[in-house]
C-alpha cells in the first residue's frame, strides 16, 4: 500500500516523469502503478516518495533550511482541501475526482510560487486545470 503524504496526494496527478534523479523518477513511477490498483495509506513527513529523495534526512526535508517546515504546511493545506487526514486509507480514483472542486484554491496558494510548475504544466489534466481557473477569475 503506497504512503503519501498530504501535498502529494495532489501534486503527484500532474507528474509527468521530470525529477531530481533516476532514482527518485523510477521510485515515483511504480508509486503511480501500484496507486492503480492499490489504496493509498495517508502518512504525515518523509513518504515511499521522499525516501529516494536525495535532501531527505531522517523523517525531514533539508532540501533549504526552512523546507521541512513549508512542506508540511503544504501537506496541511492540501489535506484540509481534500478534507482527508493521516491515517485514511482512499483510492487514488476516488482523491483524483476531488481535484477540479479544489484545485483553484491550491493553484492560488500553492502552484503560483511552486519551483516544479514549469513540470506539471508538460501535463494535460494540469492544463486543463489551469485553464478553468482562469475562467473562473
Ligand atoms: S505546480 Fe507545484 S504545487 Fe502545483 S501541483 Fe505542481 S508540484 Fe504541486
Amino acid at each position: 500500500m503506497p504512503k503519501l503524504r498530504g501535498h502529494h496526494l495532489i501534486c503527484l496527478h500532474f507528474f509527468r516523469g521530470d525529477g531530481y534523479d533516476a532514482a527518485f523518477v523510477e521510485n515515483l513511477k511504480g508509486i503511480l502503478v501500484r496507486t492503480e490498483s492499490d489504496i493509498v495509506d495517508i502518512s504525515e513527513g518523509g513518504d515511499d516518495v521522499c525516501i529516494k529523495c536525495p535532501h531527505l534526512n531522517g523523517n525531514r526535508c533539508i532540501y533549504t533550511k526552512d523546507a521541512d517546515e513549508n512542506i508540511r504546511k503544504m501537506d496541511k493545506r492540501a489535506l484540509n482541501l481534500l478534507n482527508l487526514s493521516p491515517g485514511t486509507k482512499i483510492s487514488w480514483q476516488e482523491i483524483r475526482k476531488m481535484l477540479p472542486g479544489i484545485f483553484h484554491e491550491w493553484y492560488k496558494a500553492e502552484c503560483i510560487r511552486c519551483s516544479w510548475r514549469w513540470a506539471c504544466e508538460k501535463n494535460s489534466l494540469y492544463q486543463q486545470m489551469v485553464l478553468a481557473v482562469d475562467d473562473n477569475d
